[in-house]
């Protein structure tokens, strides 16, 4: 939807609470992508009224937070998280804060947040308030904390990788004082929970500037208190030098593997802490990417991958090799499989045991694999009779 029309649909929450005689606005980073005219993800809505108050102004809300001030709103099928105006204190660890404190004013909610482009405020008629200069550091296309870097990443060490993500996110660069704070903040990432750091990476690796986040992950000596990632720099500085931007964020976690060539690759993708769907198609496409260097794809493999992990495989492989491509030829090659898997086969188990007159066992899958192959390569037509025939002539039969 376009950016207008999400918050001219929001408008009418701001409206009510105002009404009601609260402040509210929509702010952080819905106000910044639309002032750069990105799309924009959820708005978020911060307001003076109490998480009480909300919920007594709105007749359809859920608790999703209500202890940090959140409530979500339901309104004309969309959900809105409508947070108290807060502050945040006694941070423990350098992770969350243990306490936050409700405020009824707007600059100290806008004050807590974690840079200055995230440290807008936009009221229903548009107007933005902007007390630290966000929008100048739009302009200026930098990443600066609100307040002193080195005691905003003491608070909550997870900023310095939103940092790095913002980078990669927005094509951004970093304020030169929040770029120095990193180095003296970096070892205090160890506090954070592996979770929050994958949130981050994939939102890095997404994002269109993924060399950008990568380099503040090396140059602020973050990569150590990531996982896996210690002793790691020169293959995270060889990144930098490979044009990645063809690439997807899961064809970047591949590279990033093939780089740093984990002895055991499903262990180094099991610390990130991956749902393990991601971790077993990452580890074996990265057999298949280390397999397939320097071979050339036959029909029998382009079947066997898949289309989604040849793709995968060829746009790695063409980005490490520093040579155009051939992805797309390669899904045409595999468009025109005569089959596409084991159970597009014209003949099945059943109809070898009766050919042959013989009693399952273990014939049977060998042959069924031999015909699979055959099939898939185009040597024979996928039909019974043919099959049955190719057989006989082979003295399979
Ligand atoms: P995205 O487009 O990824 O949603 P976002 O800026 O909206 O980016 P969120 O994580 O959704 O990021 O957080 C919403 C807002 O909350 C941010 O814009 C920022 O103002 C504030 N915020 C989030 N995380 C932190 C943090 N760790 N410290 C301080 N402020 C934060
Ligand atoms: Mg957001």
């Amino acid at each position: 939807m376009e950016n207008e029309r999400v918050f001219e649909q929001a408008a009418p929450l701001l409206k009510r609470l105002e009404e009601a005689g609260f402040e509210a606005y929509f702010v952080g980073g819905s106000v910044r992508d639309y002032l750069l005219g990105r799309p924009i993800g959820d708005v978020d809505i911060a307001t003076s009224a109490l998480p009480e108050e909300v919920k007594h102004i709105f007749p359809k809300t859920v608790d999703v937070g209500i202890e940090h001030g959140t409530v979500l709103v339901l309104w004309e099928g969309n959900g809105y998280e409508v947070t108290t105006f807060r502050t945040e204190s006694d941070y423990k660890d350098f992770r969350r804060p243990e306490k936050v404190s409700f405020v009824r004013s707007l600059t100290e909610d806008l004050q807590r947040r974690d840079f200055t482009i995230n440290a807008m405020a936009m009221d229903r008629t548009g107007r933005i308030i902007d007390p630290f200069g966000g929008k100048e550091a739009l302009q200026q296309q930098q990443i600066q904390t609100v307040g002193r870097a080195e005691d905003r990443f003491s608070e909550d060490a997870l900023r310095m990788m939103r940092a790095a993500r913002f980078t990669s996110q927005l094509g951004f660069r970093l304020h030169g004082e929040t770029e120095k704070a990193l180095l003296r903040c970096a070892s205090l990432l160890q506090h954070i929970a592996v979770e929050r750091k994958l949130v981050e990476m994939e939102k890095l690796l997404a994002g269109r500037d993924a060399a950008a986040g990568i380099e503040v992950i090396v140059r602020g000596n973050l990569f150590p208190y990531l996982p896996r990632l210690e002793g790691t720099k020169q293959q995270l500085e060889f990144f930098l030098s490979y044009d990645v931007r063809r690439l997807t964020a899961r064809q970047r976690w591949l590279f990033l593997l093939a780089l740093i060539k984990p002895e055991e690759s499903e262990k180094w993708l099991r610390s990130w802490r991956m749902p393990s769907k991601k971790i077993k198609y990452l580890a074996s496409t990265y057999e298949w990417l280390q397999g397939m260097k320097g071979r050339a794809w036959t029909d029998f493999l382009l079947y066997q991958a898949g289309a989604d992990r040849t793709a995968d495989v060829e746009e790695v492989l063409a980005v490490m090799e520093k040579r155009p491509s051939q992805a797309i030829q390669l899904m045409q090659r595999y468009e025109e499989l005569p089959i596409k898997g084991r159970k597009e086969l014209a003949v099945t188990g059943k109809d070898l045991k009766e050919w042959k007159q013989e009693k399952g066992g273990p014939w049977m899958k060998q042959l069924l694999e031999q015909i699979e192959q055959s099939v898939a390569e185009g040597q024979i037509d996928n039909r019974k009779e043919s099959i049955k025939e190719w057989l006989k002539a082979c003295n399979l039969l």
